[in-house]
């Protein structure tokens, strides 16, 4: 199994602005782990210090059991791809993905079997020759990505990789990502703002906010139980109910009394959180936890409607996603009553 990376108590400051503070975090052994959150939080400088170029201020990152400070970027056996490629213009495929390996002195030979069993992986054995400015964007991220593998590298890092490329090709890129790095095996740090980017190929998601980690899990945990608004609003769309919890598994939200699961006892403030795909049409017979309002906005998305409905006394209109051939039957001015599951919906205690 190749190495695991361990971060202990890492802060990073530039003058004033602590820009990674107090940070432990573990890549496990094999895993890929998305680094992900708003621009600013602190991703791309955790990343810049597992790889060598910066030095943390305090704490101490581990690649395999091992100290990594006063380690240069070499030594520490990372593969890094960035966002904008970074292939040298002037070398053909090939000779982008030999450079690490000529530059190690390894074995003609040994090189020339490695890169072509790397281009072959990346589907690009026929375009060894050619120069970067010859191949599209996603054929250059996949040279890119191959170049970092050719090391053999404890971990790989990668840097908001797709983010340069349109819609299309990315998604078929991330599925490629993925399978690469299940195949090589080795551990991965994704670093990306796009959560659904990271909830689809990651095996682990930590979400960083302000320089500070605010939740680490897989990512049906870090959708279904997130542990803090943050975490809830960043990781897909979300109606936040603002009401009282009643401390016997009853919420009350502007005059409405909500059945909810939690094992909170006392009566408190509270957010009910319930995502918009969560709710149901009630057609005919009463069920738990209705709202009723009116449609005041439709916008079609694919598969699924979303509704903006507005309540009685509530300030923000109410997200609902619904099967578009169940929405076909609700038009702006319509009235409609959705439903909840208990278990479709959790609370916040934050504020
Ligand atoms: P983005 O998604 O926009 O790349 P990020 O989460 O990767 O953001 P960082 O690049 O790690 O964020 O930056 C964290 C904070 O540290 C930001 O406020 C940034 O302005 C600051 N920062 C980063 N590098 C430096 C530097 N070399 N000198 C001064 N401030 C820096």
């Amino acid at each position: 199994m190749t190495a695991s990376v361990a971060l202990v108590g890492v802060t990073k400051r530039f003058d004033k602005l602590v820009a990674v503070s107090s940070l432990d975090l573990e890549i496990k052994k094999g895993e890929f782990l998305s680094l992900l959150g708003p621009s600013g939080c602190g991703k791309t400088t955790t990343l810049r210090m597992i790889a060598g170029f910066i030095e943390p201020d305090e704490g101490e990152i581990l690649i395999d059991g091992k100290p990594m400070r006063n380690v240069s970027v070499r030594r520490r056996s990372v593969g890094i791809v960035f966002q904008n490629y970074a292939l040298f213009p002037n070398l053909n495929a090939f000779e982008n993905i030999a450079f690490g390996m000529r530059a190690r002195k390894i074995p003609e030979s040994e090189i020339k079997n490695k890169v072509n069993e790397l281009l072959e992986l990346i589907g690009l054995s026929d375009r060894a020759k050619a120069l970067p400015k010859e191949l599209s964007g996603g054929q250059q991220q996949r040279v890119a990505l191959a170049r970092a593998l050719a090391i053999n590298p404890k971990v790989l890092l990668l840097d908001e990789p797709l983010s340069a490329l349109d819609a299309k090709v990315r998604n078929a890129l991330r599925f490629e990502i993925k399978r690469i790095q299940r195949q090589s095996g080795i551990p991965t740090l994704y670093v990306t703002h796009d959560q659904q980017e990271a909830l689809s190929i990651s095996d682990r998601v930590a979400i960083m906010n302000g320089g500070k980690l605010e939740q680490v899990g897989s990512p049906l945990d870090i959708y279904t139980k997130p542990r803090t608004k943050f975490v809830a609003d960043f990781v897909g769309d979300n109606n936040f109910l603002y009401g009282t919890y009643e401390g016997d598994g009853s919420f009350v939200w502007l005059g409405r009394q909500f059945t909810v699961n939690s094992q909170e006892v006392g009566r408190k403030e509270a957010c009910l959180v319930v995502r918009p795909e969560r709710f149901r049409v009630v057609k005919g017979r009463s069920e738990i936890n209705e709202i009723t309002g009116k449609v005041s906005g439709k916008v079609f998305l694919g598969a699924m409607v979303r509704l903006a409905i507005e309540v009685a006394e509530s300030a923000n209109d109410l997200l609902v996603d619904l099967l578009s051939s169940d929405g076909a039957h609700f038009d702006v001015g319509a009235e409609i009553t959705v439903s909840f599951d208990p278990d479709d919906s959790f609370l916040l205690f934050e504020r």
